[in-house]
């Protein structure tokens, strides 16, 4: 049976799988959403025998079913090869009674990798099954890690270009660094005056620009997304969410049928969304612990209701989280509402607007597989720290506010008999000043790639390729504009 897609926005926008993610995002500025969850079509003993892969094809055939079964395996096969320096794609590793879910094994070390290696693949196949006429345009906005994953995916495929926005004073000097020595002659890459979230509207008002899209195909081009209002980016994530639980059920750490906890440190929505999909696909998981940092407007969502951007934008040691407007939580409100697109349409104007919105009664009582929590810069230290003493396991900062949060969470509800799944988003080694310091000041006055070294003597790995290229790579990138610019650097770069 072929799944269907409309947008959050307007129920009678309908698109097949592949048209989603071909174009991103919908017209009318909704992000696009699967007519209904579908279920897992295997049971949890089937998928614990499987590869990583293979769990792959399983889920995602599940939501993209326009994509024939050759096409998918072969997406797949491509994405989940030898870029990943483990056989298992996406370990598991306990530490201290939790579980963490080792998501950084790939190319640029983050997990954004996990969907950014398959993205490319499944947009090209897209792009054939349409008859696309036009190059595709890859419009993305980076709080640190997509930009680099999605240049990594996209460089050098054919009939692609790639534009990628970051805050220029609001990532990590390794992030920075591992962006703007990107090869390939199909990627751009701009810093901007300004934040996240500014990237992110600019980007987003860029495909709403109807007058731009006529002269992008005047030119001979179309816009897509690969941030994760693109479904091409979420049903990836789903995959391995599935696979864990698999994975607990193989090693005995869980019964059948017994629920697991997953705790994920969040900014814009898309990882948690994944694990809430997984949930209602079927997987045995628990409570769904939404972990933020001092940008905690999530974290007041859950408690009270209302989401309220209006506050002082916070640069923390977990770049990548420091988002004010989390895009996917209009995926969820779109679920909690009963799937009435009206209703979600007013609430994203009076964000849009007022930056705030609050949802009905109704809506809260939904919320409850949702517990949310932040952890601010110094519990992360701490955490970090604590950690390491404890186990000799480093984690990053995204990861260690996490694994905070999941603590505050045991001491708010008392529930420690269910085991807890971890998703740690990045290595260490990408925010090696961060993490070092937590451990012992002495390494303060260090260069940055005098500490990669010392993090691999302390954690006793290997530094990661990613982090050995950028050490004598030239800078290739040195594009800086204001907000107001974003539209002009694009066409300056496809020359319309
Ligand atoms: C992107 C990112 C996050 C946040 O994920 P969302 O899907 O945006 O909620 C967390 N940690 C790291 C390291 C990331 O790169």
């Amino acid at each position: 049976m072929e799944l269907i897609y409309n947008s959050t926005r307007n129920k009678e926008e309908k698109v097949t799988a592949s048209q989603a993610i071909l174009r991103g995002l919908a017209p009318d500025g909704g992000l696009y959403v699967p007519a209904f969850i579908p279920a897992l079509d295997r049971d949890m003993k089937e998928f614990a025998g499987m590869t990583y892969q293979e769990t792959a094809y399983e889920v995602m055939k599940l939501f993209l079913t326009d994509f024939t079964e050759e096409e998918l395996k072969d997406c797949i096969a491509k994405a989940y090869d030898e870029k990943f320096d483990t056989k298992e794609i996406a370990p598991l590793v306990e530490k201290g009674g939790v579980y963490y879910l080792e998501l950084f094994h790939g190319a640029t070390i983050a997990f954004k990798d996990m969907a950014l290696s398959i993205l490319p693949h499944l947009m090209t196949t897209a792009a054939k099954k349409n008859h696309a006429e036009h190059e595709i345009v890859i419009l993305t906005a980076t709080s640190g890690d997509t930009g680099k994953a999605a240049l990594a995916g996209f460089a050098d495929v054919p009939g692609t270009r790639i534009i990628v926005f970051y805050p220029k004073d609001g990532v990590s000097p390794v992030q920075e660094k591992q962006m703007v020595t990107q090869k390939g002659d199909n990627t751009f890459v701009v810093g901007i005056r300004g934040n996240f979230d500014d990237a992110q509207t600019g980007v987003k008002k860029m495909f709403g620009d109807r007058k731009l899209g006529e002269e992008l195909a005047k030119g001979g081009f179309q816009f897509s997304s690969a941030n994760s209002i693109n479904i091409g980016r979420l049903v990836p994530q789903i995959v391995y969410y599935v696979y864990a639980c698999a994975k607990l059920l193989a090693s005995s750490a869980v019964a059948e049928g017994e629920k697991i906890n997953v705790t994920v440190p969040t900014g814009n929505f898309g990882n948690i969304l994944a694990a809430y999909y997984a949930k209602n696909m079927g997987a045995p998981i628990g409570k769904l612990i939404c972990a933020s940092n001092e940008n905690k407007v999530l974290y007041d969502f859950f408690r009270t209701g209302v989401y309220d951007r209006n506050r002082e934008f916070i640069l923390t040691s977990s770049p990548s989280m420091d988002i004010l407007i989390s895009s996917n939580l209009e995926r969820l409100l779109y679920r909690i509402s009963g799937e009435d697109d009206k209703k979600d349409a007013g609430l994203m104007e009076a964000l849009a607007s007022g930056g705030r919105y609050a949802i009905s009664e109704e809506m809260k009582g939904e919320l409850a597989d949702f517990y949310g929590n932040f952890a601010t810069m110094e519990e992360t230290a701490k955490e970090i720290s604590d950690v390491y003493r404890e186990s000799g396991y480093i984690l990053d900062t995204h990861t260690a506010v996490a694994s905070a949060v999941y603590k505050k969470y045991v001491r708010e509800t008392g529930d420690a008999a269910a085991k807890t799944i971890i998703a740690s988003t990045a290595s260490p080694y990408k925010f090696s000043r961060s993490v070092l310091t937590a451990i012992d000041k002495k390494y303060e006055s260090m260069d940055d790639f005098a500490l990669a070294d010392e993090l691999s003597a302390l954690s006793g790995t290997k530094i990661p390729p990613a982090i050995e290229e950028i050490r004598t790579a030239p800078v290739l990138h040195r594009t800086v504009v204001r907000t107001d610019e974003m539209e002009q650097a694009v066409k300056g770069f496809l020359g319309i």
